[in-house]
């Protein structure tokens, strides 16, 4: 069997172009633009390129981008206090911490400080729990973008198999917790999970977000399962490269001969992530404002 490519980036861009479409309707009829504060603190190079492509992807969608930078020295006060501003702001739909922060801060106590109304991350715990609990809420951009390419992939979901390998509160639990909601047998696995490969066999769907290279081997597949791969993970450079290449989580070459469908790494769930994130922040902008939207259309 020769796997399916799911191609994120261009599932991704197709949303994107939804995004734009509502926040052109949103800005006629609230006579502004959804915005998206985007906080940054310190110098962490990836986090710098993050924050550039998710202020660029904003633009691009149409809404206003507002970056708010502070230095890695800053006291938590600071950052909270700026986190109370943009709660306040009106101009301000979503708000979005980038991650990780400086040792000298509490993340858990800078994501409680964010208005659930404007966590277009969905990490807060009032978020975390309206998920749980099946209320409407935000819900992570990742696990709700593997969600997203799944029921392409798929349609119904119902009666799935269905098998998370992490258990992290960005990726692996939200995750489950959709899979769930979709009606899929799911089984949360992590580092202290017996057997793995017996429990990755079982899977019709497979979604990997571990963090170590190319762990997920072909034979621990079921044959034609459907496979997300979260990972993101930089090879050391073989000789003659300056950088090493990025793989996922699965071993891409083995699985696609075993898989019905998979996801490259890069182009699958890395941009879905960022389409997201304009996709809950036009949903945000839209409840704030008490603007109908049908947000399953999105
Ligand atoms: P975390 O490090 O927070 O969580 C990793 C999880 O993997 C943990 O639950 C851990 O288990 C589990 N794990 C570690 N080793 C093993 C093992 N040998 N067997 C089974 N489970 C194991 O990672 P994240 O969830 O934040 O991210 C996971 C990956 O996804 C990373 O590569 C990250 O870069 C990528 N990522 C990609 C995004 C995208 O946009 N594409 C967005 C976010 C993340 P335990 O809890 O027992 O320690």
């Amino acid at each position: 069997m020769v796997a399916d490519i799911i191609d994120g980036k261009a599932f991704a861009g197709r949303l994107r172009e939804r995004v734009a479409t509502v926040a052109a309707r949103f800005e006629r009829a609230a006579g502004r633009k959804p915005g998206l504060a985007v906080v940054l603190v310190g110098e962490d190079a990836a986090s710098r390129v993050y924050v550039a492509a998710k202020g660029k992807a904003t633009i691009e969608a149409g809404m206003a981008s507002f970056e708010h930078r502070l230095p890695a020295d800053a006291p938590q006060g600071e950052l909270l206090a700026l986190v109370a501003r943009l709660n306040a702001d009106p101009a301000v739909d979503g708000i979005l911490v980038q991650l990780p922060l400086p040792p000298q801060m509490d993340e858990a106590a800078v994501i409680a400080a964010i208005a659930p109304a404007k966590d277009v991350d969905g990490f807060t715990v009032e978020n975390a729990g309206r998920l749980a609990t099946g209320l409407p809420g935000f819900v992570p951009c990742t696990p709700l973008g593997c969600l997203m390419l799944l029921k392409d992939r798929l349609g119904d979901l119902s009666g799935l198999e269905a098998v998370v390998i992490g258990r992290s509160n960005i990726v692996g639990k939200p995750m489950a917790q959709l899979l769930t909601q979709a009606s899929c047998t799911v089984t949360l696995a992590h580092s202290r999970t017996r057997d793995l490969p017996a429990v990755v066999r079982r899977a019709d769907i497979v979604v990997a977000a571990v963090g170590r290279p190319e762990m997920i081997a072909a034979d621990w597949l079921k044959p034609g399962a459907t496979v997300i791969d979260v990972g993101i993970n930089r090879l050391p450079p073989a000789e003659g490269e300056s950088r090493g290449r990025l793989v996922g989580d699965v071993d891409f070459a083995g699985a696609s001969a075993v898989a019905g469908a998979i996801t490259p790494v890069p182009g699958g769930v890395g941009p879905m992530t960022i389409a997201v994130l304009l996709r809950n922040t036009a949903v945000a902008a839209y409840r704030n404002a008490g603007i109908a939207l049908d947000e399953n259309a999105l």
